[in-house]
Formats: C-alpha cells, structure tokens, sequence
C-alpha cells in the first residue's frame, strides 16, 4: 500500500517515511520497503505476513463494507 498511519497521521511511502508506521485498514505494523524497477524505485509499505489475514488493504482494490456483506 501506499499509504500508512502513525499518530493519526497519513505518511505516503518514499524516501523520508519513518521504517515502521500503521496499517490504516487492520491497525497491524507495516514496514517501508523499496523496490527498484525500470523507471528507478518505487516505495511501498508492506505488512507482516501473518498479520495480513483478513486486512482489506493487502489486496490493490480494497473490498468494502457493502461487497463483503454480500459474500
Ligand atoms: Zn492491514
């Protein structure tokens, strides 16, 4: 994702974000990552793997409330 949360502030990833910040989805720890592709390098953060479970963000297309009613 790109976005996260740390003391109810939005912090986009990139180069100045803090190495830890907050899920805004779940409340779980997300971690900023790089990644480097053609055009350079692209940040993102990135949640624990075990805490991903159930969180609405770990997908690109977050599911909202009214599609997961329906399932
Ligand atoms: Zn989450």
């Amino acid at each position: 994702m790109k976005s996260a949360k740390m003391h109810g502030k939005t912090i986009e990833a990139g180069a100045g974000a803090p190495e830890r910040a907050m899920c805004p989805h779940c409340g779980a720890e997300v971690l900023l990552r790089r990644r480097k592709n053609i055009d350079g390098e692209s940040w993102y953060w990135r949640q624990k793997a075990g805490e991903s479970r159930g969180c609405p963000g770990r997908s690109l297309t977050p599911i909202s409330n009214s599609y997961r009613k329906e399932i």
